[in-house]
């Protein structure tokens, strides 16, 4: 249930509502718009009259929440919440689309540096790198930890962007957090409650993959844990989904970003690696994420994909990634938006830190080169 209180309610009024919700066992969610302010009542709402609520002084009006996720709709929440990350927006009501870039994993310093400064050269507004890997194999590279983390901070300081990184389990938390601008959430540890109610018990923003298997419904109640436990900025991910097409690793299900977009007031972004597997599909992707309206995009970016610990088939390559970014451009301006600039500057795509274009002269083509030999080492299976 929630109640939306007149424009010019006082403290004492909202603090009244809060005080009846309090005292029927409701858990409280204050919500203060521009406007407005919105109070959210989570928990059994049959023990409480909705007149009882109505009729205090300052409400203006009681909606249900008919959906199953309250904080995470629409209803509670009618315009879309902006996410910052780092210095960089995600959603609500402005035209940017930020792009998150980099390796798979973090594999060692120096190319986790080399890759920042090539993908932050080329516009991308927040680094990824993965320091926890949940790896389908036992015996697969399972990431570099704790060491991880701090070459992503290092990286941070080489290239002003701030940096995303995956946490697996609820007690690293709290180290993922000390260190990242951003915690994500694996499709392989949506389902996995007691880590979404340890990230939104902490401030750091989250990204909140759909896990593979899951309905958009069930995604959303996923983000809802995160919400409910405290942490309002929540941002979701379509990854693509498992269907019984073969010819990409999953399927991009692009139309779960309108419906979500129509659900949720939550920013959602697109992976279009993890989605298709290949780097010769993601660009394509990528470009019809813009044009559906995502709220931004993450890409894998390798320099040197055939020798990649993990994901290298769907590493964009430097050169490609740099191309991409040119090619949202006109797809997102069509639509009405823009490709965010890197923190601290004025345009994506870049233009300020040297000019990615020599590679496109030398013979081959981006595409091409993008595709990489096939290796034999994934996230998933
Ligand atoms: C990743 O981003 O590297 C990753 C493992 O993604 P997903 O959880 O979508 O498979
Ligand atoms: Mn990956």
């Amino acid at each position: 249930m929630i109640v939306v209180m007149r424009q010019n309610a006082t403290e004492d009024e909202i603090h009244g509502v809060i005080r009846v919700a309090e005292n029927a066992d409701l858990k409280v969610h204050v919500s203060r718009g521009e406007e407005r302010t919105v109070v959210g009542l989570i928990g059994d709402v049959r023990r409480l009259d909705a007149d009882t609520i109505a009729f205090l002084p300052g409400v203006e009006r009681v909606v249900r929440i008919l959906q199953p996720f309250k904080l995470a709709s629409r209803e509670f929440m009618p315009s879309r919440s902006p996410v910052p990350l780092g210095g960089v927006l995600f959603g609500g009501d402005g035209d940017e689309v930020p792009v998150i870039a980099g390796p798979c994993a973090v594999e060692s310093e120096e190319s986790m540096m080399r890759i920042a400064r090539l993908v932050a050269g080329a516009g991308a507004a927040v680094l990824r790198g993965g320091a926890f890997k949940p790896r389908t194999s036992p015996y697969s590279f399972q990431g570099l930890g704790e060491p991880g983390l701090h070459i992503l901070a290092k990286a941070r300081e080489l290239t002003g962007l701030p940096v995303v990184t995956e946490v697996v389990s609820p007690q690293d938390v709290e180290l993922v957090g000390a260190y990242a601008d951003a915690l994500q959430i694996g499709s392989r540890n949506m389902h996995n409650y007691a880590l979404l109610h340890e990230v939104g018990r902490q401030p750091k923003p989250v990204i909140l993959k759909r896990g593979m298997m899951s309905s958009v419904e069930e995604w959303l109640m996923a983000a809802e844990y995160i919400l409910s436990a405290g942490n309002t900025n929540v941002i979701l991910c379509e990854r693509g989904i498992r269907t019984f097409e073969t010819s990409t690793r999953n399927t991009l299900d692009l139309s779960a970003v309108a419906v979500v977009k129509k659900l949720s007031h939550l920013p959602v972004i697109v992976d279009p690696s993890h989605a298709t597997g290949r780097a010769d599909m993601v660009v394509p992707m990528a470009l019809a994420a813009v044009a559906c309206g995502a709220d931004g995009l993450m890409v894998e970016v390798h320099d040197d994909p055939a020798s990649a610990l993990s994901d290298g088939p769907q590493s964009l390559r430097p050169e490609a990634f740099a191309d991409m970014m040119r090619r949202l451009e006109p797809v997102a301006k069509a639509v009405g938006r823009r490709i965010a600039a890197p923190p601290g500057r004025k345009v994506a795509g870049g233009h300020e830190w040297g000019d990615q274009r020599d590679d496109e002269h030398s013979g081959q083509s981006p595409q091409k080169r993008a595709h990489g030999p096939a290796s034999a080492s994934e996230c998933a299976g």
